[in-house]
């Protein structure tokens, strides 16, 4: 074992007492997608569990082929901690987890390259602008369209697909029929803003949100302000370092972590928005990751309390309903919301402030969509198996368009779709909102 393979053991040992709140009840088995489809006990939150504790207990190198392989599996999704009675913080084991394996075994080149890219704004800047342009071609969405035959695609049409399912859909436009046991949403009166001062509100721009997906950053400008928000700058902010802490680079994303307290700090807003739900997971956790570190431990418990998603800000403040779009969406939690944020009701809220939407239901909404970062590219077999599941149940939902609130799941979703020849489309809730608002002049008049 590695020096630093040992320091982290240690760290994860320290945790014992969260390892040992696991009593094997088994409960979280049917909410883990790798246990359902795999069938096997190691690849169950049970089964990484054992597995930890084996290696904290000395009785299995993190080297092996079983640990590598096992915790490596792992979604990350976090599906197994709201159905866990003993309330086991299987999150923050795995970034532990990961910490030890990462230490005593080199990862994949992708593994390692990936976070590295988005981390350093230097690379991460041209290697953005280079996307767009290439996006522009429309390359990548004719590559996504070609066929050749059956299996998963390979990792080039796949990275071409989901780039192509990155572009701007378009507008939301008219309506898909309407869906069994759902109701188009009726305009509601504007209700009255109280007379309080504007709450400040800083938005975490992000890497990819804001490298490929800068109108959904744009959107959430507006639709805040429109509903009483003042939007407020964190020039000094970066990357949020949740790609480095889900491979396990405790330490690139501890020191990305500091600089982006340092930066909300500096902004002095009530809240910090977030419109990427696996962004906004690593800044809840930021109290836990930054934990050891006297100097800072209470500033970054301090912001991480401060946090919310752009959909909770909306529902807080209403939201101000739009103008009517006459469609039919499903929505499709991302887990980093729905498990480890447990937002679930905001979204749906801020939905239903757009007349004329119909909400389909989606039938295993709550299982990951198999993009969990890059986990559809490093393990495209599985999460192609897992996505494709998710797909289908898009197609079925009959929905003209999916909606979901993070950029890996818009990525990974659409780029299903396009795979399978679907003309679904892919929509942020707060572009829908947007929209919306557009259409029903709310902007003129709210001056959002
Ligand atoms: S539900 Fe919780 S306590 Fe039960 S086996 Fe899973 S992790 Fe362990
Ligand atoms: S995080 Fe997801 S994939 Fe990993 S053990 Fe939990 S439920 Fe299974």
């Amino acid at each position: 074992m590695t020096r630093a393979s040992e320091a982290l053991t240690e760290a994860l040992k320290e945790q014992e007492e969260g390892l040992l709140n696991c009593v094997h009840c088994g409960f979280c088995l049917p909410a883990c997608p790798t246990y359902r489809r795999l069938g096997d006990e190691a690849d169950s939150p049970r089964g990484r569990l054992h597995l930890m504790r084996a290696v904290t207990e000395g009785r299995l190198d993190p080297g092996s082929d079983a640990y590598q392989l096992h915790i490596d599996r792992c979604l990350g999704c976090r599906a197994c901690e709201p159905v866990c009675p003993s309330g086991v913080a299987y999150g923050h084991l795995l970034e532990l987890a990961r910490g030890v394996g990462r230490a005593a075994r080199r990862p994949s080149l992708l593994s390692r390259l990936l976070p590295r890219v988005f981390g350093t704004p230097w690379i991460a800047r041209p290697a953005m602008l280079a996307a767009r342009l290439f996006r522009a071609t429309k390359i990548p969405a004719l590559a996504a369209r070609l066929r050749f035959g059956g299996g998963p695609p390979g990792p080039i049409r796949l990275g071409m697909a989901m780039l192509a399912a990155s572009a701007p859909g378009g507008r939301p436009g008219p309506s898909a029929p309407s869906a069994p046991g759902t109701r188009r949403q009726a305009a509601r009166p504007r209700a009255p803003r109280p007379a309080t001062p504007a709450p400040r509100v800083a938005i975490l721009t992000g890497c990819v949100q804001a490298g490929l997906f800068a109108r959904v950053n744009a959107a959430t400008v507006r639709v805040l302000r429109a509903n009483g928000y003042e939007v407020v700058a964190a020039p000094a902010q970066g990357c949020c370092g949740a790609l480095h802490a889900h491979a396990g680079d405790l330490g690139r994303a501890a020191e990305l972590a500091r600089r982006n307290v340092e930066a909300f700090e500096a902004a002095g807003a009530d809240y910090i928005a977030l419109n990427a739900s696996g962004c906004g997971a690593a800044m809840a956790g930021y109290g836990s990751l930054l934990g050891g570190d006297e100097e800072i431990a209470g500033r970054a418990e301090a912001v991480a309390a401060r946090v919310r998603d752009v959909s909770e800000l909306l529902a807080m403040r209403g939201p101000l309903p739009g103008g009517e779009i006459a469609i039919a969406v499903t929505y499709d939690p991302p887990c980093h919301l729905l498990h480890a944020q447990g937002v679930s009701g905001p979204p749906e809220t801020v939905l239903r402030a757009v007349p004329g939407v119909e909400i389909v239901p989606l039938a295993g909404a709550a299982e990951c969509c198999g993009g969990a970062g890059i986990y559809g590219l490093t393990h495209r077999d599985l999460g192609a198996w897992i996505g494709g599941d998710k797909v289908r149940s898009v197609v079925e939902s009959g929905a003209a368009a999916l909606v979901t609130g993070n950029p890996g799941c818009m990525m990974q979703i659409g780029a299903g779709l396009r795979l399978a020849g679907r003309t679904t489309r892919i929509l942020h809730v707060v572009e829908l909102l947007d929209a919306s608002y557009e259409r029903g002049g709310v902007y003129g008049r709210s001056g959002g």
